[in-house]
């Protein structure tokens, strides 16, 4: 399979000789003229029309009542746990399988990961096993869910969608309100995925989204908190523009406040990528399909979107049969040029969380041990 696939790549890509990255982004749309003229508006910084506008189209496309642009999806998720209550000596349960900025933004509110494992069909946190956990780990008192054996408060739940997959949102939404345990979710990977309808991010008490340079979208650097809830709508703008009270002169600020807010500069690009998105998904989603179809032909697993959800299809990936052949399929299409790329090292393994609670890991580390990642960037006729 693996000569196979070196030519399947070239020609789908139309690239017979060039290196073949993994996920390149696109410029296609309004992004110079909408980036020279927040640049002739002299509003590159903190304010301007293009973060508003930016954060508009981010409500009408995922249905969510509020959005706030941020610098990155690091300091989006960051927030969002500080407006879900997370505070210094809690628990935060999450997924071994994810980015690094997940538990990093868990860190800096000065709680701990607490490592549950993900299901195989959606790579993603896994109800059934968050459940079990729930059931013999932890009890709720005062309306509050507290892990029995080190008396901490269970703070917040980060589902993360992983490579774009939507997870099993609602039912991990419904488990976490048994427990009195807000639901983040770090969509980072997944704008644009829906379940059964519902795009993800939307789902919890607040969800969190990221425009970096690899990602569906971009605008550089860049991310967005969204949320229905009004009232936290309105904290989470205080608190990523230095928490300064609104006032025409005066330098008042009531909270110790962060430097986060998307400049202007970045949201100008950001908006022309949202006029592309749906356009970028149906490239993407046909890329999948011919993957699919590619991989049916072997005995090797292509990585297909859940039942009940649409896929972004961000990041493609298969499955090996082991962690030796992984390593061979690694090995030889990047000699040839294909850049390809394990899943994640589990951050159950990395020095700053190896000592952090967990729960059973099987599914994750199968993963960690057979995943790759393929090309994946949007292919323009
Ligand atoms: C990309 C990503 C983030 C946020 O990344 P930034 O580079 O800070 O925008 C967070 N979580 C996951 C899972 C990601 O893939």
């Amino acid at each position: 399979m693996f000569d196979q696939f070196v030519n399947f790549v070239r020609d789908v890509f139309s690239e017979p000789t060039a290196f073949i990255p993994l996920h390149e982004p696109r410029f296609t749309g309004n992004e110079r003229r909408y980036v020279m003229d927040a640049i002739d508006s002299t509003f590159v910084s903190s304010v301007g029309q293009y973060v508003d506008r930016f954060e508009e189209q981010i409500r009408d496309y995922t249905g969510a009542s509020c959005a706030i642009a941020t610098v990155n999806g690091t300091a989006a998720l960051h927030i969002a746990l500080l407006l879900a209550g997370v505070k210094r000596d809690e628990l935060v349960i999450t997924q071994p399988l994810s980015f690094i900025a997940t538990c990093n933004a868990i860190a800096y509110t000065g709680a701990e990961p607490v490592f549950i494992d993900i299901d195989v069909t959606t790579l993603s946190l896994s109800p059934t096993k968050l459940k079990s956990f729930l059931d013999s780990h932890t009890e709720v008192r005062t309306g509050n869910c507290y892990h029995i054996a080190s008396g901490k408060r269970i703070s917040a739940c980060v589902p993360m969608h992983t490579f774009g997959h939507p997870a099993q949102i609602d039912a991990i939404v419904q488990v976490c309100r048994a427990y009195h345990i807000p639901v983040v979710e770090d969509a980072a990977e997944s704008l644009g995925s829906t379940y059964r309808g519902q795009q993800t991010g939307t789902f919890g008490l607040l969800g969190t989204y990221s425009f970096n340079g690899n990602k569906t979208i971009t605008c550089g650097g860049g991310g967005m908190v969204v949320t229905n809830n009004e009232q936290l709508g309105k904290l989470a703008k205080h608190l990523t523009t230095q928490a300064k009270i609104p006032h025409r002169w005066a330098f008042d600020h009531d909270h110790i406040g962060y430097n986060y807010r998307l400049p202007n500069l970045n949201a100008a690009m950001a908006c022309a990528q949202m006029e592309q998105l749906d356009m970028f998904i149906a490239h993407k989603r046909h890329l999948a399909e011919q993957y699919a179809r590619f991989f049916s032909n072997y005995a090797y697993q292509f990585i297909q979107e859940p039942t009940q959800s649409q896929s972004n299809y961000w990041l493609n990936a298969i499955l090996l049969n082991d962690r030796r052949e992984r390593d061979e399929f690694l090995e030889f299409s990047n000699n040839r040029g294909i850049m390809t790329r394990p899943a994640w090292t589990l951050l159950t393994k990395l020095p700053m969380f190896e000592n952090c609670l967990r729960d059973d890991t099987t599914n994750a580390q199968s993963i960690e041990d057979r995943l790759v990642n393929i090309p994946s960037s949007v292919i323009l006729a």
